[in-house]
């Protein structure tokens, strides 16, 4: 299934590059992305990606009649917008219909900017992404991604993680923090895989939230990504984005995920998830967000919160949109940005 998505999402992407260079680009974009064609090399990717995307974006925007984000909207020799760009204002209360239209319409402006999203951890099997998202509690995907190989060289399989020492587990996954508590998780639901489940993970959430370690969180990361069964993951990205663009107020994990599960086509919440984590990661920070840098911003209630101004806020840029690497060792093919180094790599 994450193969197949994977191919899914690269179409887009290519589609949506090719266009905004042969339209929105400088000459020396140009001269980037005809270079890109022929040699598809992974630094000018980087960088095309981070430039193109909110250009694009920033151009749809126009065309809708918003306001241009301050941070998108420069022309090419350098001038600033001459209106600051204010809030998004919503009538309150806000209708039902209204809320579904501008909550749909933010999905479709992501969907533009990161039609390359995807799970950040690595993983070859339904059974690697439920240890490694586990695993990724209290810390970074990288930082799993870094750690992982070496833990499922040693055991690919349930049976292998069941039997084994403790102390070598540990040792392995010390990296990622809170190594003893999750060492007993992994290796509980390993037991539980074996015994229970005959070394086979399950596909379904009900059997998954009994796994010793798996909430309903971890239980539709695995379901959207290794079963394709369609899930909408709460993390502390996904609640604080929602609650920036009002469309809750909720602090409880379980009342977003119902409210937004409500308002969007099944077929959309696994991509969802995923577009909103990452525009977390990369542009709208929990401390700070860079406003002046963001595509969503002609939608964004909350626009303001965070760095306005478009130079200070594109320094904010995370991974491949800050021309930096990413968070997978293993990116799929799409990726615009560069692979994460290893752990011993520094
Ligand atoms: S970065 Fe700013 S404008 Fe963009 S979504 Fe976050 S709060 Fe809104």
């Amino acid at each position: 299934m994450k193969k197949a998505s994977a191919k899914k999402a690269a179409a887009p992407k290519v589609t949506s590059a090719k266009k905004t260079a042969t339209t929105k680009a400088t000459p020396a974009k140009k001269a980037t992305a005809a270079s890109e064609a022929t040699k598809a090399a992974a630094t000018a990717k980087t960088a095309k990606a981070a430039k193109t995307a909110p250009a694009k974006t920033a151009k749809s925007a126009k065309s809708t009649g918003t306001a241009k984000p301050a941070g998108t909207a420069k022309s090419p020799s350098g001038p600033k917008p001459a209106k600051p760009l204010k809030p998004t204002k919503i009538s309150q209360p806000e209708s039902r219909v209204s809320l579904v239209r501008r909550a749909r319409r933010i999905n479709r402006e992501l969907a533009d900017v990161y039609p390359y999203a995807h799970p950040e951890l690595d993983f070859e099997n339904p059974f690697q992404l439920l240890v490694a998202t586990v695993l990724s509690a209290q810390t970074t995907d990288l930082r799993v991604n870094q750690t992982t190989p070496r833990l499922f060289a040693a055991y690919p399989t349930p049976e292998d993680l069941a039997a084994a020492n403790p102390e070598e587990v540990e040792e392995l996954i010390r990296p990622t923090g809170f190594f003893r508590a999750k060492t007993k998780s992994i290796m509980g639901l390993a037991k539980a895989l074996r015994d229970e489940h005959g070394g086979e993970v399950p596909g379904r959430l009900a059997d998954l939230v009994k796994l010793p370690g798996v909430g309903r969180k971890t239980a539709n990361v695995v379901l959207g990504n290794a079963f394709g069964v369609p899930g909408i993951t709460v993390d502390t990205h996904f609640g604080r984005l929602v609650r920036r663009w009002k469309w809750t107020d909720s602090e409880d994990p379980e009342k977003i995920e119902a409210l937004v599960c409500d308002i969007f086509p099944k077929s959309d919440w696994t991509m969802l998830s995923h577009r909103i984590i990452f525009h977390g990661r990369r542009i709208c920070h929990a401390r700070k967000p860079a406003c002046g840098a963001c595509p969503i911003a002609p939608l964004c209630p909350s626009y303001g919160e965070g760095e306005t101004d478009p130079d200070k806020a594109e320094k904010l840029l995370k991974y491949e949109k800050g021309g930096l690497p990413g968070q997978r060792l293993k990116p799929p093919p799409d990726y615009p940005g560069r692979p994460a180094p290893p752990l011993d790599a520094g």
